[in-house]
This record gives C-alpha cells, structure tokens and sequence, in this order.
C-alpha cells in the first residue's frame, strides 16, 4: 500500500472531538460487529459471499473482509477492479457489463495479471455481442489467459440481462464455445427488491427472482451445461437469497456501512442486526433563533435517497436535517422538547446512501471507542473514488 501523506497521518492518534469537519467517520467497532454477523451468517446459511466493493471501494477493507471469510470482492467498473487489483486483491468479479473495447482490452490484462498472481476475474455478459468482443478482446490483449463469464438474467430489476430461461441458455452455449471463457454461473440481482420498504415485499420479489433462477440453471444443466453458481443478492434481501438453495453466493455491500435509507426498511426477524458504522461528523456553523445551520452539505454526503438523519441525540431531542445546498445543512428542532445546537456544536450525521456518499471523499476515518470519546485509529483510503470507467 501506499503510505498516506503526512497531513492524513497526523490524524491518528487524535480524539474524535478534535477532528476537523466535515469529515466520514467509520465507526470501527460497529463496523466489525457487522463483519462478523455477516461472516456468521454466511457460515450458518452454508453461502459464500462477496461484498459489492461499490460501496467502500477500499483495496484495505476488501481485504479486510477476505481475512473473515468473504471469497472476494464484487465492483460494478474495470477502474474499480484495476484499483483494488493494485492493492492486492486478487479475486475479482465485474457484476456489470462490459462492452467498449479499450476496457475490455483493460478487463483483459486485468484477468491475465490476476490469473498469473493466483487468482481470478470474472465478467457478465448480457448479449452474444458482448461475448463475442470479449472474446477478441481476450484473443488480442492475453492470447495465453481465461476469464470467468456470468450469464446475467433479469430477475425483476429491469436493468441489465436477458430473460431468463432460454435467452440465458443460448448465451452460456456461446460463452461455452469459446476457449478463452469458462462459463462460472449466473448473476441474477433484483437492486430494486433490496429497498422496498415492506419486508413482505421484499420476500416476494425475491421469490419470484429465485423460482427464475432455479429454473434457468435447471435448464442449463438439463441442456449438458453445469451452473458452477448463481450469484446476486443484496443488504436488503440477502436472507431470502441466503435460504433459496438456489444462491450460492451473495453481493451484499451496505451491511459494513448501512445508511439511512436501509434503517428505514422494516426488519425481517432472520436479517443480521447490522449497525450504522458510516457517520458525517458535522459542525454548527451559524445559529439562530429559528434554526442552526452546520458545515455539511450535499457535497459531503449524497442525497439520491434521502437526507441525512441526525444520529446520537438524547431520546426526544431529534433534529431535523433539511437541505442547505452543496456545503450547508439546515438544523430544525420541530418538537417542543429538541434543543437547536449551540454554534460550534458538533453532530453526526448518518448519510441517506452509503456508496455515494463514499465516493465524495478521499478516505475515511476509521475510529475506535465510539463517537464519544474515541481515537482515530485508521485512515482508509477510497482507492477507487471516481473510478467510474
Ligand atoms: N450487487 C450488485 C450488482 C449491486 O449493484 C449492488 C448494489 O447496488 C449490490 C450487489 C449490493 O447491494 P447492497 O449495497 O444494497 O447490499
Ligand atoms: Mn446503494
């Protein structure tokens, strides 16, 4: 790893109250509570997993999680991949589609290196074409490597990936044909599902994804074509993917960090209790008589589903956060009991999406002890900030 440069070092050691805002905050101990029931839920439900990186986009924390037991690290780009390969993570797979030929020239060397270094890539594909210029693109750029190819079927998100059934079929014969590619399974992700509020919601979606899964690889095998595994899942519904039988690895991503928009979600009684670790610590800034305003505005934190909530309040004092523009927030105590904080007061604040708001800042700081009175302990680099190619 690269060494931080001296300004980012000279934060460990401090005390969180002494830490400069705005600033994103780990919360270290709630953090690896949610590693671990993430680690045991896996082991419980026999289910590999393979944390969406899309999220932290960390080579540290991806490796972090290999070390608990994830398999490896899902990203949604090839600069993602490219970045956590150069930080030493080595089991990769794009959960997306790849279709420009420089990138794939990129995805190509990428599986060439990782394969040299003991490990693997893996793509989708979504169209014979896709496959076709992957397969030039492998021919071209590492004539001597292989790369793993997920079919990718639509399961109820209407994104990316052929109907399943026979579309899914005709794709992994393709995939099959040809030398440089070993067909690996299925990704099958229903995003839309993970965040239907309704926990009855959301199991029925996912039962709808699962009964068209299990029918495609069914098919697939059927047709002389063994499905090595079906991948897909999220924080949302990961308890249904993880007691279909049909899932044998899940994506999940938000459970390290969570955000506001998943503490929304009603709980199914099986889902792990995973913690807010993810923070924006935030300072009054100005204050009046009708509201406060703090230093943390939709330049600190991303906003597509939802503003902040203001985290650590006493019971009965909750603040409202209302949008301020790029560098301002707004601060109302609506109820007769909430106090508006003093000027220089410091608060916290629980993004409303964890990825983005990741994807704002250079590195996050990992603290031990709690909110409170902790010391940072760790500044984690966001390798692949922007890596949006
Ligand atoms: N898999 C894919 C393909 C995704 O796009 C995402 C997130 O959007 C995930 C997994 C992880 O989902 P979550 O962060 O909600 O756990
Ligand atoms: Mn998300």
């Amino acid at each position: 790893m690269k060494p931080l440069p001296e300004t980012l070092e000279a934060r460990i050691g401090l005390r969180v109250n002494q830490l400069d805002t705005p600033a994103l905050v780990v919360d270290l101990d709630a953090m690896e509570r949610n590693i671990a029931r993430m680690a045991d839920f896996a082991r419980k439900h026999r289910v590999l997993w393979r944390p969406h990186a899309k999220m932290h986009k960390s080579a540290e924390i991806a490796l972090q999680l290999q070390r608990a037991g994830a398999v490896g690290a899902c990203v949604q780009k090839t600069a993602e991949a490219e970045a956590l390969a150069a930080g030493g993570v080595r089991d990769i797979t794009i959960t997306n589609q790849v279709i420009a030929h420089p990138k794939l020239l990129r995805v190509a060397r990428l599986a060439a290196r990782l394969q040299a270094q003991g490990g693997r890539l893996a793509l989708a594909v979504d169209s014979a074409e896709g496959i076709q210029r992957l397969a030039e693109a492998m021919a071209q750029a590492a004539p001597q490597a292989r790369i793993d190819v997920l079919v990718e079927i639509d399961v109820g998100q209407g994104r990316c990936g052929v109907p399943p059934g026979e579309p899914a079929l005709a794709l992994a014969q393709a995939v099959a044909r040809l030398t440089q590619l070993r067909f690996a399974g299925l990704h099958a992700y229903h995003g839309r599902a993970q965040h239907l509020h309704g926990a009855a919601e959301r199991r029925d979606a996912i039962a709808a994804a699962v009964q068209a899964a299990r029918h495609t690889r069914d098919l697939l095998t059927a047709a002389g074509l063994p499905v090595p595994l079906v991948t897909g899942s999220g924080t949302g519904t990961l308890v249904h993917e993880a007691a279909s039988g049909v899932y044998g690895e899940l994506q999940a991503g938000s459970f390290l960090f969570m955000d506001a928009d998943y503490a929304r979600n009603e709980r199914e009684p099986a889902q792990p209790a995973f913690e807010q670790a993810l923070f924006v610590k935030t300072q009054v800034i100005s204050a009046c008589d009708s509201h406060a305003v703090c230093d943390a505005g939709h330049k600190s934190h991303a906003i597509d589903s939802g503003l902040p909530t203001v985290a650590l309040l006493p019971p009965g004092r909750a603040l409202r956060y209302a949008n301020g523009g790029d560098e301002h927030g707004l601060l109302y105590a609506d109820s007769p009991q909430a106090r508006l904080p003093a000027l220089g007061q410091m608060l916290w604040l629980v993004p409303g999406h964890c990825d983005p708001t990741v994807n704002l800042h250079d590195f996050l700081i990992g603290v031990r002890g709690g909110l409170a009175t902790g010391v940072v302990e760790r500044i984690i680099r966001v390798d692949a900030r922007g890596a949006l190619t």
